[in-house]
């Protein structure tokens, strides 16, 4: 299918407000084109709209082109402008399984699309029939969340690349937990797939949350799509600056992913020890999710004690289960031995 026809016909036609910054080409030292202040405070002008020097180095780090590069205020500014770039409200829907990450539904009926939730397979294996089950003629996009979340697995690359072959919408992978996971990015085949979305974040892995970037990698013509409905200065510079210094330390990020394997490792061996657990799932992130026998009481009783830890009790497939984030070594001492207080 043509892209165009999957873009939603008044987004085809838009004329983005172009603004002085981005018409601008060339050399210049006088700038009296957008109403700033001309007092230089290190603030004073507007950011670069399209990030340039923060996607070429981000692009050389994921060896991508800066074409296929969209950068976000977090991926979630991504995922609401892909409603806002392919569905036309009330009449297209998108598909996602269930459970999964929250926001794809809240974007969905903020956008007013249906959104068709599809029930995870045993162990939360990938449903891939049911999901191309549930596509019709008004399906725009498919969401696949891997590692999942609050899940924590992996879905195997054969099982979305089947989705791939035979959903000719939108795909979208995201890979907000890729860095933790054992599993190749699908950034890499980009080429291969002109319909394909790869959502990441600098929230998670890169110990970024409170700057607000997230990722998009897709075909230079989505991505053409992504700038033209985006907010023209949607990345502030204090973010601009502050990753592009931090890009260049990228061996401290392993080794805190590395530090957080370990913990991840040993916190699930020391749960599946415990009365109180009756189930550790084999996890993919930075995450891990644990069933118990009251997941409501278990929860209360940890806040009682300072630990907070994410109740997915009322989530379909997730009855009893608590979502735990792996923290410092300190903190999931404290969290163990929360625990075992229960027990006593
Ligand atoms: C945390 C998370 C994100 C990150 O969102 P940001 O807006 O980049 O902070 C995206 N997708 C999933 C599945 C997540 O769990």
């Amino acid at each position: 299918m043509k892209l165009e026809q999957l873009v939603r016909p008044n987004i085809r036609d838009l004329k983005p407000y172009s603004s002085a910054r981005s018409e601008f080409t060339g050399e210049a030292s006088v700038f009296l084109d957008a109403n700033e202040s001309p007092f230089d405070n290190g603030f004073n002008r507007y950011p670069d709209p399209l990030q340039f020097r923060l996607k070429d180095a981000i692009g050389a780090l994921k060896q991508l082109s800066s074409e296929q590069l969209f950068l976000g205020n977090g991926s979630d500014e991504a995922i609401d402008l892909l409603f806002r770039v392919f569905c036309a409200p009330g009449k297209d829907n998108v598909v996602a399984p269930d459970p999964t990450y929250g926001m794809y539904e809240v974007c969905a009926e903020i956008n007013n699309v249906a959104y068709r939730k599809v029930a995870l397979g045993k162990d939360y294996a990938l449903p891939v029939e049911a999901l191309l089950g549930a596509v019709d003629e008004h399906t725009k996009m498919l969401f696949i969340c891997s590692p999942n979340n609050p899940t924590g697995n992996s879905f195997p690359v054969e099982a979305i690349e089947r989705v791939l072959h035979h959903f000719k919408g939108i795909v979208v992978v995201d890979e907000a937990y890729i860095d933790f996971s054992s599993q190749l990015s699908f950034s890499t085949l980009l080429a291969r797939y002109p319909h394909l979305v790869v959502l990441q974040t600098f929230s998670k892995a890169w110990g970024q949350a409170s700057i607000r970037l997230g990722m998009a990698f897709a075909s230079p013509e989505i991505i053409a799509y992504l700038n033209k409905v985006k907010y023209p200065y949607n990345i502030n510079i204090l973010t601009q600056k502050h990753a592009l210094q931090l890009l260049c330390h990228e061996e401290a990020v392993r080794e805190q992913v590395e530090r957080i394997l370990v913990q991840r490792q040993l916190l699930a061996e020391q749960l599946a020890a415990m009365p109180i657990v009756l189930k550790v799932y084999p996890s993919d992130a930075n995450f891990i999710l644990v069933k118990v026998a009251d997941a409501n009481h278990v929860y209360r009783l940890l806040s009682a004690q300072g630990v907070i830890v994410r109740n997915r009790n009322s989530v379909a497939l997730c009855e009893g289960c608590l979502r735990i984030s792996i923290g410092t070594e300190h903190e999931n001492a404290q969290l163990i031995e929360a625990l075992k207080a229960m027990e006593l």
